[in-house]
């Protein structure tokens, strides 16, 4: 059954170093730039709905564990929502808030025809069997159906959730269905109606990201000579680093939870990978010197693509981080403090909303490619999303001009007047 939540931005219980309020606080430093009514601002602060979702696992020891879940629907002003799936023992349903608003104008600065959603388990993936993990998902999969299909809300993969996750979900929809429905979600394995180049969808939009910021910054610029700093090696961690890599960027710095890897003369990313996959973590990589994460983040570098979670950059660390750029490859690393002191200390900053789009991009053209049931190669994928992220990024430093602001709040702007134009024309029902 549908839970519904009354509850509004103000009255939410809010965790000290709350996604939301950063997310709240972005949009309200946004949309005081924006002449539009009042009504129509207090209505984008608003998730349209929230479910949470209280259900039962059956262990593979027999016994019964409960589990919550959440899926939050910001918007649909633009069209169905659409945002990931998190799995993380750490997912409050303040995060999915502030997730699921990110997508709406992440979508909205790409001109894709989405409005943004949300969704989690609090559970840790990893303390799960194989067999255990699919039973969770099917259940979880099946409370949801009410809220998701292929014209209303299409959910993805994010943070502990993968290409056999997403396909747990299709086929449990499926099963309810009666037929196959591969479009109901997106970061699907290929052979059963995924995407080419989705998995890496993300991590190469950011390199796309980071090259055209390069070149906004410097006009010109050698990848040999330029030294980037990655946190997070997971799907978009590795990915980026693989791409960087691939054009001649010199990848100094990676790591996962558990650390980070360091060589000033540059890692050797498909090696990194490799020692990754076989040995679960990074540490003892050789001709490398391990670094802890607060090191990693004050590492001498040009760029630094956080690519983990949220809140990584605050007040405190801010003044010690020694890049000169930061692309945000995860969703919401920079508190509002933090950009503060690194925009008065002229370090660009290219925005999450922007930089990590390219995933929102590829899952948009898996849903067309299902909806169409005619797939692409990857060349075609490719050439798409680097023409989108690179006009969505030129529109970006546009509006930055006009409005005389930095890049997050040119961005923000973008997305949020796209979708007031759209509430505005449509208008309020009834
Ligand atoms: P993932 O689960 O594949 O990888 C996450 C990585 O972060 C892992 O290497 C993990 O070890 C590391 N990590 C976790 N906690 C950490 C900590 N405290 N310190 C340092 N590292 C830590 O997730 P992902 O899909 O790569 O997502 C990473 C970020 O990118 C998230 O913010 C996600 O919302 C965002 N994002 C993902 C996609 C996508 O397509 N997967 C798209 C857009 C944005």
């Amino acid at each position: 059954m549908v839970v519904a939540i009354p509850t509004t931005p103000d009255q939410s219980p809010v965790q000290e170093l709350s996604a939301y309020k950063t997310a709240l606080a972005q949009y309200d430093r946004a949309v005081a730039h924006i002449d539009i009514d009042d009504g129509v601002k207090e209505f984008m602060r608003y998730p349209r709905r929230e479910f949470a979702v209280n259900f039962p696992v059956r262990r593979d020891d027999n016994s019964v564990e409960m589990f919550t879940g959440y899926r939050v629907h910001h918007s649909t002003v633009m069209g169905p929502s659409k945002g990931g799936l998190r799995y993380s023992s750490h997912v409050t349903l303040d995060e999915i808030r502030a997730l699921a608003m990110w997508m709406t104008w992440k979508c909205a600065v790409v001109n894709i025809p989405y409005g943004g959603a949300k969704g989690g388990v609090v559970v840790d993936p990893k303390s799960l069997s194989e067999r255990e993990l699919e039973r969770l998902t099917r259940r979880y999969a099946s409370e949801l159906i009410p809220l998701i299909s292929p014209h209303s809300d299409i959910p993805a993969p994010d943070m502990g959730t993968t290409p056999q996750v997403m396909a747990w979900i299709m086929d449990t929809y499926s099963m309810h269905a009666g037929y196959s429905v591969p479009a109901i979600v997106t970061g699907k394995p290929i052979h059963i109606g995924g995407s080419e180049g989705r998995i890496e969808a993300t991590g190469r939009g950011v390199v796309v990201a980071m090259a055209e910021a390069l070149r906004f910054k410097h006009g010109h610029f050698d990848a040999t000579e330029t030294s980037v700093v990655i946190q997070g090696f997971g799907n978009v961690g590795s990915n980026a680093a693989a791409h960087a890599h691939s054009l001649g960027f010199k990848v100094v710095a990676v790591s996962d939870v558990s650390g980070g890897i360091y060589n000033p003369d540059g890692l050797d990313i498909p090696e990194v990978r490799k020692y990754h996959a076989e040995n679960g973590a990074l540490e003892g990589f050789p001709n490398s010197q391990a670094v802890t994460n607060t090191e990693l983040l004050q590492l001498p570098c040009d760029v630094l693509i956080p690519a983990a979670l949220e809140n990584q950059i605050t007040a405190d660390n801010a003044p010690k981080i020694r890049a000169k750029m930061i692309v945000e490859a995860a969703n919401g690393p920079t508190v509002p403090e933090a950009d503060d002191i690194l925009n008065e200390r002229d370090v660009l900053i290219v925005p999450d909303i922007l930089a990590n789009a390219g995933g929102v991009i590829v899952s948009y053209f898996e849903w067309v490619q299902d909806l169409q049931a005619f797939f692409w190669d990857v060349d075609e994928v490719y050439r798409r999303l680097e023409r989108i992220m690179i006009d969505a990024f030129n529109a970006m430093v546009r509006t930055s001009e006009k409005y005389e602001v930095d890049l997050r709040m040119a961005a923000q702007i973008m997305g949020i007047r796209r979708v007031a134009d759209a509430m505005i024309t449509r208008g309020f029902y009834p």
